[in-house]
């Protein structure tokens, strides 16, 4: 199951972790807004076509695939609502692209996604699209029937999500919304590993020995805080380079073999740029080992980072388990 992963840091690598830093970023900008709401209108924001979408492709799986297999298919185009994307979703986005005088590449980004987006409100007549939104809504934590009924509930839930993300609580879903439903970290998490450099099945390897997750990457791969909260660097001869981060709540994610000392010191962001995997201290290969405890106890990561790797709604850290994912 280990596959070598050295040198895929490619382009959509990239363009994930220069998404993620945007993403900080406006979170930042519409908190120091919010500050002083009234004077200042959602103008002064990025527009939603000026900003950076996910890019969804083929061999994506999870609710952001989903949303776009019911948008093509709302747009004329049907494809089968199965979260995977594969040729037949592939050949429904080419067509809609075609038709909308797109790049025709069978790839979702910041292109076609502004073009495949349907405003909503409550009554909407487009049950695709409609199930699109919920799709989007339920990953953030909404629990809404995909029944194609843009009901009092489901705009209660549109709302709910503005106000979380200081945006005007309308409960209408243009723009703005299905881009900040469709580009926000799922529950403020980010992966370890950009999405396109490290396949899913590397997710769920067990450890050796005890509760930790080893992730082959090759020397230089970018490694990103999965949680944010305040970083100590680490430098010994278990651990090598690396860095200990301990979120607002307590639990420490720790991070080893860098290829150089750790990046941060100090408060961190959910994403940002920590260190460079590497090969130092106690590892026989490149790779970056990657531990989280709670209350001083190692538990499960693999469960949660599949998870975000799914954009589903994370298990709480709480709830991972502490057996079952080493040897
Ligand atoms: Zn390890």
């Amino acid at each position: 199951m280990v596959t070598s992963v050295e040198g895929t840091k490619d382009e959509g690598g990239l363009l994930m972790s220069a998404r993620r830093t945007i993403g900080v970023t406006c979170a930042a900008l519409v908190a120091a807004v919010a500050v002083i709401a009234g004077l200042v209108s959602a103008a002064w924001l990025p527009s939603a076509d000026a900003a950076e979408w996910p890019l969804v492709k083929e061999g994506h799986r999870g609710p952001d695939v989903t949303t776009v297999q019911y948008l093509v298919t709302a747009h004329g185009h049907p494809t089968d609502p199965d979260g995977q994307f594969g040729p037949n979703t592939a050949a429904a986005v080419t067509a809609f692209q075609q038709a909308k005088g797109l790049g025709a590449d069978g790839m979702v980004g910041n292109e076609t996604w502004p073009a495949l987006v349907i405003d909503l409100a409550e009554g909407a007549d487009a049950p695709d699209a409609v199930n699109a939104a919920k799709v989007q809504l339920n990953k953030h934590g909404g629990r809404l029937a995909l029944d194609g009924v843009f009901d009092a509930a489901m705009a209660d839930a549109v709302r709910t999500f503005q106000s979380e993300h200081g945006m005007e609580a309308t409960g209408v879903i243009d723009a703005g919304t299905w881009h900040a439903l469709v580009s926000s970290a799922v529950g403020d998490y980010s992966l370890p590993i950009a999405r396109e450099t490290l396949p899913r099945d590397e997710y769920d390897d067990p450890h050796h020995d005890y509760p930790a997750v080893d992730l082959p990457v090759g020397e230089g791969t970018p490694v990103l805080a999965i949680n944010g909260g305040e970083a100590t660097p680490v430098n010994d001869s278990s651990c090598g380079y690396g860095v200990v981060i301990q979120a607002d709540d307590g639990d420490r994610y720790s991070y080893c073999h860098f290829r150089s000392p750790a990046l941060v010191s100090g408060p961190v962001a959910t994403g940002q740029h920590i260190g460079d995997s590497g090969n130092t201290g106690n590892s026989t290969g490149p790779h970056l080992h990657v531990g989280i405890r709670r209350d001083g106890v190692s538990v499960c990561p693999q469960p949660l980072l599949l998870a975000i790797y799914d954009g589903v709604a994370p298990p709480p850290i709480a709830e991972l388990p502490t057996s079952g994912c080493f040897y």
